[in-house]
């Protein structure tokens, strides 16, 4: 039991509490969400819009993915729409502050939702992307932006899947001034464009690149990832610009990257060849190496829950 007086303080207390929450509440929720891109320019005619390296939440309102365009004579070629409308469209906004050239090009380097759900806000535009990740976009879109939605809330209110409306090949397309090699890839994903520009030589690499952050493998072949990072190794650029991660001059997020899924390849097959069960491979050290990398602890987890059992079958099935 509670004296009187003292009981009074409380409620006073309490009612208090609730005031400063009614009082507060209006205030936050008028406050505008609003992603702040700033456009970093990076070469001749180049900007990205780099975002944070984190997993979606409700504080980044999924903006954790680079996106990019580059400001030709005849328009601007955008690479990549974001996580969701809202994005695209302070995007565009963005755009509009750098150059009065109207946007005329989209091109998704993959079909995952980051990089994607912004492409409704481009509907004047032509939207391009392989057939791969069209195909990917029409099954998975509509479940991408649930999930999203779920992950960062109103920021993605009135969001709605678009896949792109063109599709693109290997090949070598000049628009303006600039000409832009399309290298058709797999690994991250069954689709993942790649995008060079001789121009300025930026190389947009999509997620087939992570730098300074764990790379996602829910639809990755890992031995097809691989043979992209050789083919990317092959090529010389200025600028290589990840999907997750600041750009870089040189091999560097490549090699991270590489390493990175060779130490995720490895210990998965050397589990699965001592017959370890999915928990025990949950509980495995992330050496220091990869520990240093921004969420490799929860990547890891999500590529055993991925990856394993195709493990486990391989050694299952292996002749004795
Ligand atoms: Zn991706």
């Amino acid at each position: 039991m509670i004296a009187a007086p003292l009981r009074n303080l409380v409620g006073r207390a309490f009612a208090a509490l609730i005031l400063g929450i009614v009082l507060h509440a209006p205030h936050l929720a008028a406050e505008p969400l609003d992603y702040r891109l700033e456009p970093r320019k990076i070469a001749d005619d180049t900007w990205v819009l780099i975002g944070k390296t984190e997993d979606f939440n409700r504080i980044n309102g999924g903006n954790i993915v680079n996106t990019a365009f580059v400001v030709t004579t005849d328009g601007v070629v955008v690479i990549d729409s974001g996580p969701s409308r809202l994005y695209a469209e302070q995007m565009r906004r963005a755009i509009a502050r750098i150059t009065p050239q109207p946007v005329i090009r989209v091109f998704n380097t993959h079909h995952h939702p980051d990089h994607f759900l912004g492409n409704q806000v481009f509907a004047d535009v032509p939207t391009a992307a392989l057939a791969s990740t069209i195909a990917g976009q029409r099954q998975e879109g509509a479940a991408f932006t649930d999930n999203v939605y779920r992950l960062s809330g109103d920021w993605i209110k009135g969001t709605e899947s678009t896949p792109a409306r063109e599709t693109v090949g290997q090949g070598v397309t000049v628009i303006g001034n600039h000409e832009f090699q399309l290298m058709a890839l797999s690994g991250h994903t069954d689709g993942d464009l790649v995008i060079l520009d001789h121009s300025t030589g930026v190389l947009f690499a999509g997620d087939l690149v992570f730098y300074n952050r764990a790379p996602t493998t829910p639809h990755a072949t890992v031995a097809q990832w691989f043979a992209a990072l050789d083919r990317l190794d092959a090529i010389s650029y200025r600028t290589m610009v990840p999907g997750h991660g600041d750009p870089v001059s040189d091999g560097r997020a490549v090699r991270q990257t590489r390493s990175y899924l060779r130490w995720v390849e490895g210990t998965l097959r050397q589990a699965a060849e001592r017959g370890d069960e999915m928990a025990e491979v949950l509980g495995l050290a992330v050496p220091a190496e990869f520990a240093a990398i921004p969420l490799s602890r929860e990547e890891f987890a999500r590529s055993v829950a991925h990856l394993y059992r195709r493990y486990e079958a391989a050694t299952l099935n292996r002749p004795h």
